[in-house]
């Protein structure tokens, strides 16, 4: 079981030292995320656009021990949402959060982390944009749903994720198929212990399917993350049963996964958004990366021994 290694490795700081500085892991860290500067980024959501994909944007960078971190994460949004005002796509480009990122774990926390992101969502929404709030590991959670009601207040299309594979999450799903709510269903990528969650992953897919009907059901924007075939097959059938239109709900998918399969999506019709990372400090979201699919770890190891 290589998968919940790597995950523990993903909260080693001496881990992080030595694959963040190793010269070879560059090529297979751009795999998934394209690019460290907004510069870099903004070709990226140009072409991705014109292909006719959506994109959602994550500037990577959770493990911040600071309040200024937390306020250049904020900043380093807000430069993203001006450069983006430029494309003029609207809610074809829209923003992935992480609370952490915002400072949620520092003192004071939950207010820091409101107060961080607000101004996101306010700047997004003047250009006829959204965000999204990551879900992260479960303790954060309650503070997650709680920020995300109260921006919802005055920005209703604030959207958030939920996990399949943690018990709470079908009653969760129900508070929030609710009219005007977006939801991502995914699947879960942290190290979660089996009092809160499922680890069988034939009954992580099954919950997945229970809440996937819960919000094709309801009266919110479901938004499909998995690069799952059956999943993906699964709710297309169920979209159609509760008779939701092409544009009543969305697949997502993360940037350098499937990328054939973005593009059979939203030439049949569908709506198809790319979660694009970038960032410098991407050890985080590279290390749930490989433990989704222990072959990247392979790779990315077969790569370090033959360049050295
Ligand atoms: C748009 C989006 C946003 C997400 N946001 C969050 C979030 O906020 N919180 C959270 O906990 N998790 C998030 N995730 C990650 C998610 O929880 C899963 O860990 C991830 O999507 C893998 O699950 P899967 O549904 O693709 O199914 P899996 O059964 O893991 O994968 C199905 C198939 O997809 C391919 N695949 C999947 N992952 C990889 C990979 N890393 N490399 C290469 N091929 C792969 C393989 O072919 C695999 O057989 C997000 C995922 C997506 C797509």
């Amino acid at each position: 079981m290589l998968g919940p290694a790597i995950l523990a490795a993903s909260r080693s700081d001496k881990m992080r030292r030595i694959v963040s500085a190793a010269p070879v892991t560059k090529p297979v860290v751009n795999r998934f995320i394209p690019g460290e500067t907004v510069d870099q980024v903004i070709p990226i959501v140009r072409d991705l656009t014109r292909k006719g994909l959506e994109v959602t944007l994550d500037v990577v960078g959770e493990d911040i021990t600071t309040v200024e971190q937390s306020h250049a994460a904020r900043d380093a949004y807000l430069e993203l949402i001006e450069r983006l005002a430029a494309l003029g796509l609207g809610d074809k480009a829209e923003m992935s959060v992480k609370l952490s990122m915002f400072g949620q774990a520092l003192e004071g926390g939950h207010e820091l982390a409101l107060a961080n992101v607000r101004p996101v969502v306010e700047a997004a929404a003047a250009i006829g944009t959204t965000v999204t709030l990551d879900a992260e590991d479960h303790t954060t959670l309650d503070s997650m749903f709680a920020i995300h009601e109260e921006l919802r207040r005055d920005f209703p299309q604030t959207g958030c994720v939920i996990q399949a594979y943690l018990f709470r999450t079908e009653a969760d799903a129900r508070r929030l198929a609710a009219a005007g709510s977006r939801v991502r269903i995914v699947k879960g990528a942290y190290k979660e212990p089996a009092e809160v969650a499922y680890q069988d992953k034939a009954e992580i897919d099954k919950a997945y399917v229970r809440i996937m009907r819960i919000l094709m059901e309801g009266e919110g924007y479901p938004m499909i993350g998995s690069h799952d075939p059956r999943l993906i097959a699964i709710a297309q059938e169920l979209a159609r049963a509760a008779g939701r239109k092409l544009d009543e709900y969305e697949f997502q998918m993360l940037y350098g996964i499937r990328g054939e399969e973005h593009l059979r999506l939203a030439a049949e019709g569908h709506r198809m958004r790319v979660y694009t990372a970038y960032g410098t400090d991407w050890y985080g979201y590279f290390m749930r990366r490989l433990a989704e699919k222990p072959a990247n770890l392979l790779f990315f190891l077969r790569s370090m021994i033959t360049k050295n």
